[in-house]
């Protein structure tokens, strides 16, 4: 299978992409297993469903129950079985199953902690930068992320975006000929059809003033199988298109992932990653590093890694930015400066999104900075007189 794709990448490289496991589905016919609508259909609900692939917890077990009607489980096949069947601490199970720490109220949690609802001129349509906008088109993802920043509206079919609300946020971006950069989101824009896409992409496309289309899905990570060679071609069609995707841990990166994001490469799309650090997940360097580096073999480039927004219910995965800042002190210098994204933390409140850096300035005087390096060596720039 995927032979066409795979085989012109050596080996070592290929090796360290294995097949996903199938857990309980091994006897699954492939033309099955590789259907995506197999899988959107087959998404994991309920106790009954986690129990088939896990050994749940007695905390995730009463979590399922507690948070019935705060956010839903939505778990497709494919990521399911990447679970660890006995580890409740497996960062894959910790994105996809509920805790009952989700339910412990904390005083900063809010439920729009960005403020997107704010400011939108229309519904649907976040504009807070003056040139780019983000345009949410669904409430609807192939997994529902235990960290997700938009639980306000994913999974809840009372926020889906109906056709005059798409059209209004088309006739906005039309009208505004300062948006040059659209970011179609969600939810997850892949989980509608090709054709739906299809149309609604070649409208923003037809738009003169904008420049850029960007598509923010995490298909790649949580159901590669979307990416078909179709669908590839299809996005194609508007270039300049690039995809954005939220990658968070090695283990995600499995072959079905790498031809996924082949698919796209191969069409021209260049794809980022964005990474939310998860306590348990991610919060470590050498994970982020072997992660980075993964992604990279798939020509995917590491963009952002943000700080876990003030959301309601993730108190637990949340971690100090002491530990991003450590996280990018271990990469910048001793890796790839292409495998160093952004850390940023999403201003709450709604003032978006402000890099953080360790501090490389050791001091600033009239005709000199002084600097260090990633190894504390201190070295002198002069600076030219004025
Ligand atoms: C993140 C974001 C964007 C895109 O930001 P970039 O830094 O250009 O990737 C645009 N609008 C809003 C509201 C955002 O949160
Ligand atoms: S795919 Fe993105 S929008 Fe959907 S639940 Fe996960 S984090 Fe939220």
């Amino acid at each position: 299978m995927h032979k066409d794709i795979t085989k012109r990448f050596p080996e070592h490289i290929l090796a360290q992409f294995p097949p996903a496991p199938r857990g309980p589905w091994a006897d699954v016919p492939d033309k099955d297993w590789e259907n995506w609508h197999w899988h959107l259909q087959r998404r994991i609900k309920d106790v009954e469903g986690m129990e088939q692939v896990i050994n749940l917890s007695d905390d995730e077990l009463n979590a399922a129950e507690a948070t019935k009607n705060l956010f839903d489980i939505g778990i497709p096949p494919y990521y399911a079985a990447l679970m660890d069947r006995n580890d409740p601490g497996c960062p894959i199970r910790l994105q996809a199953t509920p805790r009952m720490a989700e339910l412990t109220p904390e005083e900063w949690e809010m439920e729009d902690p960005l403020a997107e609802e704010r400011d939108m001129p229309v519904q649907g349509v976040t504009h807070r930068y003056p040139d780019r906008v983000l345009f949410y088109i669904t409430q609807n993802c192939a997994m529902f992320c235990r960290h997700c920043t938009r639980k306000r509206k994913v999974a809840d079919p009372s926020t889906a975006a109906n056709d005059e609300q798409i059209d209004a946020g088309i006739e906005y971006i039309a009208s505004n000929p300062k948006i040059r950069d659209i970011v179609v989101s969600g939810g997850d824009p892949m989980t509608w059809s090709d054709n739906k896409l299809e149309k609604l992409l070649s409208r923003l496309r037809a738009i003169p003033h904008v420049e850029i289309l960007r598509v923010g899905t995490r298909t790649p990570v949580t159901l590669p199988l979307r990416i078909t060679e179709d669908v590839a071609k299809m996005l194609a069609q508007f270039h300049p298109i690039y995809v954005n995707t939220h990658f968070n841990h090695p283990k995600e990166c499995t072959r079905e992932a790498f031809i996924a994001c082949q698919r796209l490469a191969d069409h021209g799309i260049p794809i980022g990653n964005q990474m939310v650090l998860l306590k348990g997940v991610n919060d470590d360097p050498a994970t982020v590093m072997r992660l980075n580096h993964l992604l990279l073999m798939m020509r995917v480039k590491p963009y952002y890694i943000f700080q876990c927004d003030l959301n309601q219910g993730n108190a637990h995965l949340r971690t100090t930015v002491d530990k991003g800042l450590e996280i990018m002190e271990k990469l910048r210098g001793w890796t790839s400066g292409l495998a160093i994204p952004y850390y940023v933390i999403d201003a709450p409140g709604g003032g978006g999104k402000v890099p953080i850096l360790p501090n490389y300035v050791v001091s600033r005087e009239p005709g000199k900075t002084t600097i260090r390096n990633f190894k504390g060596t201190i070295h002198v720039y002069p600076e030219p007189h004025e």
